[in-house]
């Protein structure tokens, strides 16, 4: 059996904690990260839930944003929840203006996208390559993705409702993305999924 994997989750803001304990309890050694340097050694990084935008003010105030830009640049793999997953896109709309991404993966990604009436919700998603079993997804002020290129495979999407179909989890790589929070329900079928994807690279 393989060591466990050293995965950092990008500690600035965020529900960096529930990501630590899901990375220890799924699988990886999990350490929180918040200067250039820690980066060092990593076998890949998480982008916790928050606000994107101030995530990336610190990230940029703490001289993380280049790093983190070109460490994923050269195949560090890294998981985005949420904020992550805006984190993580090359396009963002409903963004403040100059608003920065760390980017990875091509696709353009719409904040706040399920509006303003449905803040939060959760529901069950078919997301088969974690097999049959449904994920549990929790969506708080989540994005979804509104366009993707050829190289990014949707991993799952809305079921039902207004927005029936719209892409909510994603992979590009060694770069996978989820509009929902899975560090919050205590299913590690997605942490693992990641944590394979970083035993693979
Ligand atoms: N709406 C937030 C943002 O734009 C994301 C919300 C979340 O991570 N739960 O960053």
């Amino acid at each position: 059996m393989n060591a466990r994997p050293v995965i950092g989750v990008l500690a600035l803001q965020g529900d960096v904690r529930e990501h630590l304990r899901a990375l220890d309890r799924c699988g990886a050694s999990a350490r929180p990260i918040r200067r250039p340097r820690e980066l060092t050694g990593l076998g890949g990084i998480v982008l916790p839930g928050g606000e994107s935008t101030t995530i990336a003010k610190l990230a940029a105030a703490f001289d993380l944003l280049e790093p983190l830009r070109a460490a994923v640049r050269s195949g560090l793999p890294a998981y985005g929840s949420c904020a992550g997953m805006i984190l993580l896109a090359d396009r963002v709309t409903d963004a403040p203006p100059g608003q920065q991404t760390v980017g990875g993966i091509d696709m353009t990604v719409r904040r706040n996208a399920f509006g303003r009436q449905v803040d939060s919700f959760e529901g069950d998603l078919e997301f088969p390559v974690l097999g049959e079993e449904p994920v549990h997804a929790v969506f708080i002020r989540a994005p979804w993705v509104e366009q993707a290129g050829p190289g990014v495979e949707p991993l799952a999407r809305i079921p039902t409702g207004p927005a029936t179909g719209r892409v909510v989890a994603v992979r590009q790589g060694a770069l996978l993305a989820t509009a929902f929070h899975p560090e919050m329900t205590g299913d590690c079928r997605v942490h693992e999924l990641f944590v394979r994807i970083v035993d693979e690279s």
